[in-house]
């Protein structure tokens, strides 16, 4: 690993006031994706800004209109673990309870999770010389090489790496905000708008400025969202990334017909992917095997599989039905 200055701050403006003052700078929560990949030497701060002293920033609610707030260093075994979360948004309880490990979940934060870099293993891997994301120019050994783990929606020429969070996917699902905090000011920003499609530049994953902490991440109320879950396929059942997964909410009129649905889809796109089509397509309907599977190829449609990947075609069109199925059978209190 490389020398680099460690700075603390106590209060939001401290911290990115300190950041301002830098060019090679990152903020640290738990330090689970950015000191991995420092000492792979894929990522080379000069000055660290340990946020975790900041107040203020861990706390978890329901406000007055049923929106629930996260605060960015809130960590992800909490948030799972929150009653009000696991009763209002399943999915996204569910989400952070399927990431990484018991250990990786109590350090790591809900701001971090959202930042998190690509594990395709030729961007980690500094002996390949060859990409686009880590060395713009350098062109993509992904392309040609193993790309079982690499994505088929949202990709270009440039770049297929995966997006790999979990909580992502959920919050792709239920039209998450995300609040952020910089020497300029504060904004909120779309979740759908906070992370970029690679095109020609894959270098830049998302819409933040330099210097720019994320603050909180607010998910608005939703009847559909109480029934709601998050499926995740893996090659094993535990401590493993999605090879497909499905965060899906349904909210049913009487005679079961869908009033509103929400799917988002990951393991198989470079972005945390909405599949606004399926969702079209779903609504007015009754979920069964025929219109679940439809879905599930809608849901697909745009994908531009690699000789390693195509299985995910179809693997995700039936992870797709079997949730929509699951959610039929759930309880809703
Ligand atoms: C072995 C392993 C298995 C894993 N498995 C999964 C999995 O199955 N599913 C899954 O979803 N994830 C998985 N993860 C990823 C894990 O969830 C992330 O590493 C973690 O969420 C990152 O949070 P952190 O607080 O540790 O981030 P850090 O490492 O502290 O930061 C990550 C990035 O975010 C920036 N950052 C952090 N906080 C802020 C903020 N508030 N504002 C602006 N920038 C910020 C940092 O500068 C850095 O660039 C796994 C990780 C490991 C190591």
């Amino acid at each position: 690993m490389r020398p680099f200055t460690l700075l603390h701050a106590e209060n939001p403006s401290d911290a990115v006031e300190i950041v301002a003052g830098f060019e090679n700078a990152r903020f640290i929560a738990g330090g689970t994706t950015l000191v991995d990949l420092m000492k792979l030497g894929v990522e080379k701060p000069e000055h660290i800004i340990n946020i975790n002293g900041v107040q203020g920033l861990n706390r978890i609610h329901v406000e007055g209109d049923g929106t629930l707030r996260i605060g960015a260093l809130a960590r992800m075994s909490d948030v799972a673990d929150n009653e009000k979360v696991q009763k209002g948004w399943p999915a996204l309880s569910q989400s952070l309870w399927k990431g990484a490990s018991a250990q990786l979940r109590n350090m790591a934060s809900i701001g971090g999770n959202l930042l998190q870099r690509t594990r395709c293993p030729y961007f980690r891997d500094t002996a390949f010389q060859h990409c686009n994301k880590r060395v713009p120019g350098s062109g993509c050994d992904a392309m040609e090489g193993h790309n079982r783990e690499t994505a088929l929606l949202g990709v270009s020429q440039h770049c297929i790496a995966l997006h790999p969070s979990d909580l992502c996917v959920s919050l792709a699902a239920f039209d998450a905000r995300i609040e952020t905090l910089s020497a300029a000011g504060s904004r909120v920003i779309d979740f759908a708008d906070l992370h970029l499609l690679p095109c020609a530049t894959p270098q830049w994953e998302n819409c933040l400025h330099p210097g720019e902490m994320i603050t909180a991440v607010v998910v608005p109320a939703s009847s559909a969202a109480r029934r709601s879950l998050y499926l995740k396929v893996r090659d094993r059942q535990s401590y493993q990334f999605a090879v497909t997964s499905v965060a899906a909410a349904v909210e049913l009129l009487d005679d079961g017909r869908i009033r509103d649905v929400k799917l988002a889809i990951g393991g198989v796109a470079t972005k945390p992917w909405r599949a606004k089509e399926a969702e079209r397509y779903l609504i007015g309907l009754r979920i069964d095997e025929s219109t679940a599977l439809e879905a599930g190829r809608l849901a697909m449609s745009g994908a531009e599989p690699r000789r390693d990947n195509a299985f995910k075609i179809t693997l995700m069109q039936r992870t797709i039905v079997d949730a929509l199925l699951q959610l039929l059978r759930l309880e809703v209190a």
